[in-house]
């Protein structure tokens, strides 16, 4: 019936019988009339173009209907009428787009609220917290997931694996493989939702974790059946890593361009990377663009001794002129070479914006990181917006009810002035964000002074 009335759409083309015929159908079929939605209770967002999040092209004059904390239907207008009865918010000349998830975060013990609302306010509604749950954080994660805390749907690895005199300090870092075992079957029991293990040298200051000490933390969670996401910056652990059967990844290969073996392996083996460009230039993009002080959501999503530092203009000058930041720049034309290589070659790129670490903020760091896709790896504005949408949500869970704008899934949606699709900055011109079928009221939260 949809594809055969579907002839009728451009109709002008078509000679007057099918037309006649057509019309006869249509008229056929809204007799009985189209099955009418009792809109009582719902919530109808009518009028706006929507960006489901899957990579779909746009709909435009899209009708949005939400009932309870669930998508009941969305499409064109064509398609899905307004129903009768329920609150209609005209959304006309607006952009509707999912909830984003942003798959790398760190939160600090005490702020995690702060965090949270600073999220909120920025649509961010799903997250993953990727190792550094310390003090409070856990029972404040539980919390937050009984509904008791206004936060974003969490995902945590708890805490997560390194070298022993690795970085960061304060992780896990088994001596053994019998030590890693027992620390994973530890951390299935906290029912964590993944395992993380940082890969790196951190610039040739740290010791990496061993590669007898990584298979084994691999094959223990895969014997629980708990997926592991690797920190790497080195081509070469990538394989390792790879062959003990890890899939996903956070950052990406920054000491060498890859060839096309390796594009290959990362195919077939179903390979994931959350790149995390924004926090990479954090390191002198502040410095060279200090009017970002001057925005409201960056100021408000950073530690206010973080940005005391940043506001001191001999600090930026130092972040400029330091070694690190030349190697750090060096690794990231390497990294956004690599990025724009797997996301050419098929391989999901998604948004993971390290906010919490470097100078990334809360909230504003999912949208420079979705600025940054654009910006520097090539990303188009529609596949950024899948790499915070659908994409991200399969890195979480097998069948994710998060992520898309689609029948059935949680009505987690942010509404935007401005088309982010002809520039992805719009993200930040959020409307309304409605999380599990409530609009949120949102607004940016004090930083939590505690009371010494
Ligand atoms: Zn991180």
């Amino acid at each position: 019936m949809k594809s055969f009335l579907s002839v009728r759409r451009p109709s002008g083309r078509h000679p007057v019988p099918v037309r006649l015929l057509a019309f006869a159908v249509a008229l056929v079929a809204c007799v009985p009339g189209p099955p009418a939605i009792d809109g009582t209770g719902t919530i109808t967002i009518a009028g706006a173009t929507l960006i489901d999040g899957t990579g779909a092209p746009p709909v435009e004059d899209a009708v949005v209907i939400v009932r309870g904390d669930r998508i009941e239907h969305a499409g064109s207008r064509a398609d899905v009428p307004v129903p009768e009865g329920g609150e209609v918010v005209d959304a006309a000349g607006k952009f509707l787009i999912p909830g984003l998830v942003d798959l790398h975060n760190h939160y600090r013990d005490g702020l995690e609220e702060w965090s949270w609302a600073l999220q909120l306010h920025a649509g961010v509604l799903t997250v993953r917290s990727l190792g550094s749950d310390h003090g409070q954080t856990p029972a404040m994660i539980a919390e937050a997931g009984a509904g008791n805390v206004p936060a974003p749907r969490i995902f945590t690895a708890g805490v997560g694996f390194t070298h022993p005199e690795g970085f960061p300090p304060g992780k896990l870092g088994p001596a053994t493989e019998e030590e890693a075992r027992a620390m994973v079957r530890e951390l299935a029991a906290q029912e964590v939702d993944l395992i993380k293990m940082w890969v790196d040298t951190f610039l040739d200051t740290r010791p990496k974790i061993g590669p007898e000490i990584r298979a084994a933390i691999a094959d223990e969670a895969a014997r629980h059946g708990i997926p592991v996401s690797a920190h790497v910056f080195f081509e070469e652990d990538v394989w390792q890593l790879v062959d003990a059967g890890v899939r996903s990844f956070v950052h990406g290969v920054r000491d060498q361009e890859v060839d096309d073996d390796f594009v290959a392996m990362a195919q077939e083996n179903g390979l994931t990377f959350a790149p995390a460009l924004g926090q990479a230039k954090t390191f002198w993009w502040v410095a060279e663009h200090p009017e970002l002080l001057d925005e409201e959501e960056f100021r408000a999503g950073l530690q206010p001794a973080l940005l005391e530092r940043l506001l001191d203009p001999e600090n930026r000058a130092a972040m400029l002129e330091s070694e690190s930041t030349a190697r750090r720049r060096v690794a990231y034309d390497y990294v956004t070479k690599f990025v724009r290589g797997m996301n050419e070659a098929g391989v999901p790129v998604t948004v993971g914006s390290d906010s919490g670490a470097g100078n990334i903020a809360y909230g504003w760091g999912t949208h420079h990181e979705l600025e940054t896709l654009v910006e520097d790896a090539g990303l188009t504005p529609l596949e950024a917006l899948a790499a915070a949408g659908a994409a991200a949500a399969a890195e979480l869970t097998v069948d994710p009810d998060f992520g898309s704008v689609a029948e059935g899934m949680a009505a987690d949606l942010v509404l935007l002035s401005a088309d982010p699709l002809a520039d992805i900055r719009n993200t930040r011109r959020i409307e309304r964000v409605m999380q599990a079928g409530v609009w949120l009221e949102r607004g940016l939260p004090e930083f939590p002074l505690r009371e010494e």
